[in-house]
């Protein structure tokens, strides 16, 4: 398995905006070697729970655990180059930079040594190195969500964090997505995404988080929390 895949833990973690807990004492772990998924409608606090994870937001209360050690307080850079990677729910790519350049960019920001090499990699590996001196600007929101993954990828994560990985992909992007994420799984990276699409998590996913209104509703294979009548009736909202 993967040389030092990590292991991402949330024990109580709490994020409020003005009053609101966004994210309400949320405990959740991301094994290696697992997709964990988190599912939930608009405004559960997916989003923001995946902030306090990666360093973008500090919690109010609770703590972020990798490997058992405490980075509850390190900024989101120290966080990154620890090996957590994330990608957004809004893409957020450089317009201006080609596709190769792009992802060139998280990959150096984050590791010292083989990021030409490493962004190679991933640009064969999620099927765009016939597009890597494409100006982004140009290209279609499904292969933008591949360069953000790719730059994910870039940076030799060792827990990967991917927000709505699936939006604005056609269906054999889909495909390829899901070919991609099982084999990262396989190699032990753990990892944790936020998605929509239930034939998706319940295809890819060995363990669902269900959220609702800040708080973990229930938890377990997907079979069961997909089928659970409290996480059903909040699909409507999505
Ligand atoms: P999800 O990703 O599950 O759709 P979010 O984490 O984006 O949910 O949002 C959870 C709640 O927190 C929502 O009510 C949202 O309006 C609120 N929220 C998120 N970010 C902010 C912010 N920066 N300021 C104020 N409220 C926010
Ligand atoms: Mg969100």
């Amino acid at each position: 398995s993967r040389a030092g895949a990590g292991r991402l833990t949330a024990r109580g973690v709490v994020r409020r905006f003005g009053g609101i807990a966004a994210v309400d004492g949320v405990d959740l772990v991301a094994p290696p070697g697992r997709i964990t998924a988190l599912v939930g409608p608009n405004g559960a606090g997916k989003s923001t729970l995946f902030d306090c994870l990666s360093g973008a937001a500090r919690p109010d209360e609770g703590r972020v655990l990798l490997d058992g050690c405490d980075i509850t307080r390190l900024p989101e850079h120290a966080r990154a180059r620890l090996g957590l990677a994330r990608t957004f729910q809004r893409i957020a790519v450089f317009p201006t930079l080609t596709v190769a350049e792009n992802v060139l960019v998280g990959a150096e920001q984050v590791r010292r040594h083989g990021a030409r090499a490493a962004t190679d990699r991933a640009l064969t590996l999620l099927g765009l190195a016939a597009a890597r001196d494409a100006p982004a600007a140009e290209l279609p929101t499904g292969t933008l969500r591949m360069v953000e993954l790719a730059r994910a990828l870039a940076a030799g994560p060792r827990v990967l964090l991917l927000d709505e990985p699936s939006v604005g992909l056609d269906a054999a992007e889909t495909a390829r997505l899901a070919a991609v994420l099982r084999a990262l799984a396989a190699d032990g990276l753990p990892l944790l995404l936020v998605e929509h699409d239930t034939e998706l998590v319940s295809e890819l996913a060995d363990a669902v988080y269900a959220m609702a209104a800040g708080r973990v509703v229930t938890a377990g294979p997907a079979a069961r929390v997909l089928a659970d009548p409290r996480v059903g009736l909040s699909w409507g909202e999505a």
